[in-house]
């Protein structure tokens, strides 16, 4: 907890740190469940979101982990969505996990990213670099989420290089020759599908300036008028000019602020904490739940 005051007892009542965006083993972080809610809780985080790429599978290992350690969890998702070829991530926090249409979608961008990395690798062992498609698989966990930091994984441990940022500056971005797309859902529709799950969508990180293309004001109003609940803020990947764009959007619609460290292990720079959402934000969230799925208290 950080307080404005000393903890002498008579200050304002301290206020808790809270990270709603972090990934485990589960998808691309480094990490697992376990690991991640154990670092959470050495870091000072008193509330963190898991909120692994396209899946629910890390929530009852967090849980247990967060019950030990004294972490309040929030289990969410990061899902991938795509629209005119570029890529948009949308937070949805405390869906219901036995939701057909949302887990058949998940289920379905799941499948699609296997295919889709293999392509990749094929692409790029064809041009010499030296990769297999199975030494790409022996840095996913089992049942995780394949993603194209796996690709970066596999050529860390094949010594080709030091970090994933290297791979992707050299052969993973969106507008590289080796790039293949997986399904992924019309964010429009990935809103509908969270709130249909009784879920609280918040369109993540919208404006990434490491991206060529990004998300615009008139997506994210599509996606205000079926539920989006909330925008990310305050995140990394945003400049002082991208936070204060998002602010405005989500003062002009009623939309709720969000803000998070999106951790992947040692897999990114991001740490624990580095950005945070407040707690009406919090409540919020919780209050536009439909309650099935719960944030887990200590
Ligand atoms: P994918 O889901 O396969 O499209 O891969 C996207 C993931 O790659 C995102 O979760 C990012 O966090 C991760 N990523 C993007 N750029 C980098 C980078 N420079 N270093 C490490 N991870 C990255
Ligand atoms: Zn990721
Ligand atoms: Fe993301
Ligand atoms: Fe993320």
């Amino acid at each position: 907890m950080t307080s404005e005051l000393n903890a002498h007892g008579s200050g304002p009542r301290p206020r808790p740190v809270i990270d709603l965006h972090a990934h485990s083993n589960v998808s691309d972080g480094t990490q697992s469940p376990t690991g991640l809610v154990t670092s959470a809780a050495a870091a000072g985080i008193d509330v963190l979101g898991i909120t692994d790429h396209d899946t629910v599978g890390g929530w009852e290992e967090a849980a247990t982990a967060a019950r030990r350690t004294g972490v309040t969890l929030v289990p969410g998702i990061e899902v991938s969505c795509a629209v005119d070829g570029v890529s948009i991530h949308l937070l949805g926090y405390l869906t219901d996990p036995d939701d057909e249409a949302l887990m058949g979608e998940l289920a379905r961008a799941r499948e699609s990213r296997d295919t889709r990395l293999e392509r990749m690798v094929v692409r790029m062992a064809a041009d010499g670099i030296p990769l297999t498609y199975e030494q790409v698989l022996a840095q996913v966990a089992p049942g995780a989420t394949a993603g194209r930091p796996h690709i970066a994984d596999a050529l860390i441990a094949n010594g080709t290089i030091g970090h994933r940022d290297e791979a992707f500056d050299e052969w993973l971005a969106e507008d590289s020759p080796y790039y293949v797309a997986h399904h992924a859902p019309h964010p429009v529709r990935a809103v509908e599908l969270v709130r249909a799950a009784g879920g609280v969508p918040v369109i993540a990180h919208p404006f990434t300036r490491t991206r060529s293309r990004s998300a615009d004001e008139a997506l994210i109003e599509q996606m205000y008028a079926v539920g989006l609940a909330g925008i990310e803020a305050h995140h990394r990947d945003h400049g002082p000019e991208q936070v204060e764009r998002a602010e405005a959007i989500a003062e002009r619609l009623g939309l709720l602020v969000t803000g998070s460290s999106d951790y992947h292990g040692q897999g990114k720079h991001n740490q624990l904490g580095e950005n945070t959402t407040a707690p009406s934000a919090l409540d919020a969230i919780e209050h536009a739940s439909s309650g099935v799925t719960t944030i887990v208290r200590p």
